[in-house]
Parts: structure tokens; sequence; C-alpha cells
């Protein structure tokens, strides 16, 4: 039966990523997987964390099962980062899943349970992941324009006039923030317009966040996602802990459904059942961690001052990249590169324009040109910033 099985096709960044470790030249540059990396390339567990897990270590006793939607305190602990500590109680339902990607899933499948019409839309470009998995599912799909090549900006009047044509039932895919691959995010207002679009549509929001704090701040990162929370009636956000908690191996991510009271109950129920029938109970170590840091005072002191520094030291290199190419260019061209927020931003290059850099400089990045702000460190961004000028981009 498997001589039947036809070849899947690779994920372009983890291929990236074998061509980059085959690589023998010693000043090549990583910009490509999107993974926090600190001035060395390290990836560190941060302080708050390695803390958790000592205390952990010490205090726990079993290891029994916990609870098929998870623990109510990481919910709690989750919305409160998320939503804000006044979030809707009554309306909330919660599940602890297998990181976000796990969370953007498990949105996927309750709302075609719900509605096996729906049709989900997603901006151009999205995370890949978000397309294929919809694709996995055969779950119809539409994009909206979002990314406009000429000033890496948001097209909003494209955006806006795509999803005009928004039918009730159907799922609107938002970036909460730090947009993955453009780095390019609505403002408030924008948020604001698209939240009065989704009333008057009758569409529901889904927005996966996945960078909270590494934009502009934590509640500054939450604000687009709280503000929809607080105007619409039906809402899923798929939270990844992976970045801003540095537990990418955990797995650790939370899908959040806000719903009319009176259905509370039965949707609560219907993420446990997602759970179960999938992989029965989320892994805990992770999810646990997180509640920990949110919920000790001295922990989460701690841990917003690591992501403060990590958030300060990508917008540090953000500026300089920026200053850089606009000496070199003599021009304020690349000055989109500082406005951008969050690990990624789109470039703008050519796939040909890419591949030079890499061929003639061994910097590695996606071929439609997203590059990890966080692989570059103050000696790499003159080299990044030369071979973008020579590469004609
Ligand atoms: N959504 C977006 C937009 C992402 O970029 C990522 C991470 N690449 C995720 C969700 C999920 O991350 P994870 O499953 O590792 O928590």
């Amino acid at each position: 039966m498997f001589n039947a099985l036809k070849p899947q096709s690779q994920d372009k960044i983890l291929a990236l990523m074998g061509m980059f470790r085959a690589d023998p030249r010693p000043e090549k540059v990583d910009l490509g997987v999107g993974v926090y990396k600190d001035a060395d390339g390290r990836t560190p567990v941060m302080r708050a964390i390695k803390a958790a897990e000592k205390q952990l270590w010490e205090a726990e006793t079993t290891k029994t099962y916990t609870a098929l939607a998870g623990e109510p305190a990481f919910h709690a602990a989750m919305a409160g980062l998320v939503l804000g500590a006044d979030y809707p109680k009554d309306r909330l339902s919660a599940l602890q899943t297998v990181g976000g990607t796990g969370a953007v899933r498990m949105a996927f499948e309750l709302a075609r349970i719900a509605n096996p019409d729906c049709t989900v839309w997603a901006s151009d470009p999205t995370w890949p992941n978000h397309l294929s998995i919809l694709d996995f599912m055969h779950m119809p799909r539409k994009s909206y324009r979002y990314f406009d090549a000429e000033t890496r900006a948001v097209d909003f009047d494209a955006m806006m006039a795509d999803l005009a044509a928004l039918k009730a039932g159907d799922v609107v895919l938002l970036h909460g923030c730090c947009h993955n691959p453009t780095g390019a995010n609505l403002t408030i207002e924008q948020w604001a317009a698209v939240a009065d679009l989704l009333e008057q549509t009758g569409a529901i929001p889904m927005v996966d966040i996945a960078y909270q704090g590494f934009g502009d701040g934590l509640e500054a990162d939450a604000a687009g996602t709280r503000l929809i929370a607080s105007r619409l009636p039906e809402v899923m956000i798929a939270a990844s802990c992976s970045k801003n908690f540095g537990i990418y191996r955990e797995r650790t991510g939370c899908l959040m459904v806000l719903s009319d009271a009176a259905a509370k109950e039965t949707t609560q129920g219907t993420l446990a059942y997602l759970n179960r029938q999938t992989y029965s109970f989320a892994p805990d170590h992770g999810a646990r961690l997180v509640t920990m840091v949110l919920s000790d005072p001295t922990l989460r002191a701690e841990w917003e001052a690591e992501l403060e520094a990590v958030r300060n030291g990508m917008l540090g290199l953000r500026e300089q990249l920026a200053a850089e190419l606009r000496q070199l260019s003599n021009s304020d061209r690349f000055d989109f590169l500082a406005r951008h927020r969050g690990m990624f931003s789109r470039l703008g290059a050519t796939a040909e324009q890419v591949e030079t850099m890499r061929a003639e400089n061994g910097i590695y990045m996606v071929s439609d040109s997203r590059f990890n702000v966080a692989g570059l460190n103050e000696k790499s961004v003159p080299v990044l910033a030369r071979a973008i000028i020579a590469a004609g981009v």
C-alpha cells in the first residue's frame, strides 16, 4: 500500500535550513528559519523559563493526566495575556494545543464543524502553513490582497475591497501582530475599520497571534486582537507560546473562542472533543511553565524584561539596517525596514536577487525575500546591506 504514496513537496524553509548547514563558508548568515537568535546566534532558554523549570522539578509530584482541554489556570493566564485582565469570562472557551500550529488547526476544525460551508480568507501573502493546512483539510479558501510590493506597507484599500465579498459565516484570518512573512501591520484605525466590515458582513475573525511582545510591546501587540474581541460577538484566537516564551520544542499554544454566553458550554465541549479525537491531551510541560511565569510576579517581571530586551534588540537591528541602506543607496527607499515590526520583513527582492545574495555572499533568506531580522547582528548588518545593493534590489 505504501508504494502508492506520492512524495510531498518539501517545506521550503526547512529545505533552506539544510542548504545553510551544508554551506562551508564561515561568514554565511542564516536569515531563513523563524527562530529568535541573539547576537551570538544562540536561541537561549529564557531566564524565567529556566527558573520555572527548576521550581517545577522540585514541586511536581505526579505526571498523571491533566484536563482534556488543558488546565483552566493556563486558559486564564493566556486569556489575560492576549485579551487583557477584563476579558469576558462568560463568553470564553479555550483549548490547550500542540503549539500555535495546533491552535490554528483546531480553529479551522471548529469552524468547519460549526459551518461546513465556511470559506477561510487569508492575506496574500500569509504564513504558508495556513494555506497548506487548509488545502490538506480540503477547506475552501480565498485570499485578500494585503501587501503593497511598491511601498512594502499594507495595501489597506485593496484589502478592504477584497473583503467586501465576505459572506456571513466565512472566516477571516488576521495576523494579530508582526505579520509573517511581510512585517507590515495594520494600524489601530485599520483594525477598527476591519471590525466594522466584519460586523456588517457577519464573517468571523480568526486572529493568529504568534509574536506578541516582538513588535511594539506586549500590550501594544495585542491591541488589534483586543479591539476585535471587544467589538465582535464571535471570535477565534490562535496564540503561540513558542516565540515569546522561547519554548519552541515544548509545543505550547492556546485556542481561545469567544461565543454567545449561551453557546459557551457546547463550544468548550467541542474544543475538548477536538483534542480527544486528535491526540487526547496536549503536552503539559510548556503550558505549565507559561502558567507559572504569567502567574508569579517575580517570574513575570523577569520574563517581561528579557522579552523587552529581545524586542529592542530586533528594533535596533532594523534601525541599523535601514540607516546603512539609506547611506549606500543614497535614498530612503529602504526605510520601510525600520517601520516593519516583528522578526520578519519582506525585502521585495526577486527570487534571482535572493539567489545572488546566497551564492555571492552566503546570505540565506526565503525565496520570496522574507528574512529573519534576529538572524543578524551588528557585524552582519553592513554585510547584508552591501549584498542588497550589489544584487540590485
Ligand atoms: N502562526 C504564525 C503566523 C507563525 O509564524 C507560526 C510560527 N512559525 C505559528 C503560527 C505557529 O508556531 P508554533 O506551532 O511553533 O507555535
